[in-house]
């Protein structure tokens, strides 16, 4: 006889006591092989269920079919030191460093409290959260971290929340949990990548708050990196998320300027001269992700310059997207934004910008401005182009700002 899965379980409880649903959802379910581990949250809940299947299934529990565990963890006895130390399994990438992460106006926090936090770890920033857009650094940072706490003698571990998840699976299957504990309670920095993917796996989260907190106490060093911001974790429970609030968050993002000096930095790495033809190009071919400008400096070094440029990319369409790209950039918002119906003051007046820098410097017609900007036609264009000549004249700031994008998009476009 096969093992029995959830929804079996639920459909045979639903016959025998509606309620009961309600209570299930209490537990945690965890599939195996041969069967199925119900992990209680109390006490108190593993005598209940004990009881409601000996009553109703006993043949679950005769047939081993059904196995019945208890989340609370229990004191460690193994000497930690064992499971993990300064060589051990830390899943550190030596590729990463402090030395090699470029540092701009856009990382300069999050790279200098990383920095902080290996000369103090567990005191001033604890735990630390990096949030930001895909391939803006929040890895490297991580492992850079590692590395270093290594080099200090620290015993380190990175995990990305999936791996986390599934290792804790494993050793929970195969009856291990203990050790799984053991292994993360005992080291000196804990770093997490990818933290929205703890969202709706219950049983992890459950694992890892008593893990944090237990690392928490002992001052030791929690780093946490994801896509968004705490409070905007989905399906991540509250107590979480407002552990993760605890301490100090911060948002990566890449400005212009250190988006260049990436640029030239990575080019010079592959030896590539950084001509300001060369820059240009790499710029206004990629978004604000630097694992994109790496896969196209790497494309541009095996192709060369010529064949990548053959390309016909300087179609009005093109240059409106690459206008529409460096503006957003430079006000450090999503490109998207810009074509949204519904937006802020900011976006719109962002918006007005771009517009306006098309007319001028594209041969596009208002129709294909507008349309490029989701709006149904040229009098948008067109309103556009008075709210920025108008504002222009009271706000100099504005006239500065306009001048000076104008300026940069003339040679790149
Ligand atoms: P994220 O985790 O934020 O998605 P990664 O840390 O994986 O981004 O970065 C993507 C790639 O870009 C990596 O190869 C990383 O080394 C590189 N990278 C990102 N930011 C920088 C930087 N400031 N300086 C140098 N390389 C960087
Ligand atoms: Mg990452």
């Amino acid at each position: 006889m096969g093992g029995v899965s959830k929804a079996e379980l639920f459909s045979l409880v639903e016959k025998v006591d509606k309620f009961a649903l309600g209570v299930l959802q209490n537990f945690e379910f965890i599939e195996t092989p041969g069967g199925m581990v119900i992990v209680a949250p109390t006490e108190e809940y593993r005598q209940w269920i004990t009881k409601f299947l000996s009553s109703n299934f006993k043949y679950l529990l005769d047939k081993g079919l059904v196995e019945i565990s208890i989340e609370v963890p229990q004191e460690e006895t193994t000497d930690p030191l064992q499971c993990i130390t300064s060589e051990g399994s830390h899943n550190v990438n030596k590729r990463y460093k402090f030395s090699n992460f470029i540092v701009g106006e856009g990382n300069r926090i999050a790279y200098e409290v990383c920095r902080q936090v290996v000369q103090a770890p567990g005191s001033g920033y604890n735990p630390l959260f990096l949030y930001g857009k895909v391939g803006l650094g929040k890895t490297h940072l991580l492992h850079a971290v590692g590395n270093e706490a290594i080099s200090q003698g620290f015993r380190v571990c990175y995990m990305s929340a999936s791996d986390f998840s599934e290792e804790m699976v494993e050793f929970l299957r195969s009856g291990k949990l203990k050790e799984f504990r053991i292994k993360y309670k005992s080291l000196d920095f804990i770093l997490i990548d990818d933290v929205q993917f703890l969202s709706g796996k219950n049983r992890t989260q459950i694992e890892f708050f008593n893990i944090f907190n237990h690392l928490y106490l002992k001052d030791k060093q929690i780093i946490l990196a994801g896509d968004r911001p705490p409070d905007e974790l989905s399906d991540v429970s509250d107590r979480l998320v407002s552990r993760f609030e605890g301490g100090l968050v911060i948002e990566l993002g890449l400005d212009e300027e250190t988006k260049i000096k990436i640029i030239e930095y990575k080019l010079k790495e592959l030896g590539v001269e950084p001509t300001e033809t060369v820059v240009n190009y790499i710029y206004n071919n990629t978004a604000s992700n630097v694992r994109e400008i790496e896969g196209r400096i790497k494309r541009f070094k095996i192709k060369g310059f010529e064949k990548e440029r053959v390309k016909p990319s300087q179609t009005p369409a093109n240059q409106i997207e690459r206008i529409k790209r460096h503006v957003a950039s430079y006000f450090n918002i999503d490109v998207e934004e810009l074509s949204k119906k519904k937006t802020t003051k900011k976006v719109n007046m962002v918006r007005h910008i771009a517009i306006y820098l098309c007319r001028e410097l594209t041969d596009a017609s208002m129709s294909e401005i507008a349309k490029a900007f989701n709006r149904k036609d040229h009098s948008t264009v067109i309103n556009s182009i008075k709210r920025i000549m108008e504002d222009s004249k009271r706000d100099r700031k504005l006239a500065r700002i306009v001048s000076l994008l104008h300026g940069k998009l003339k040679k790149r476009i």
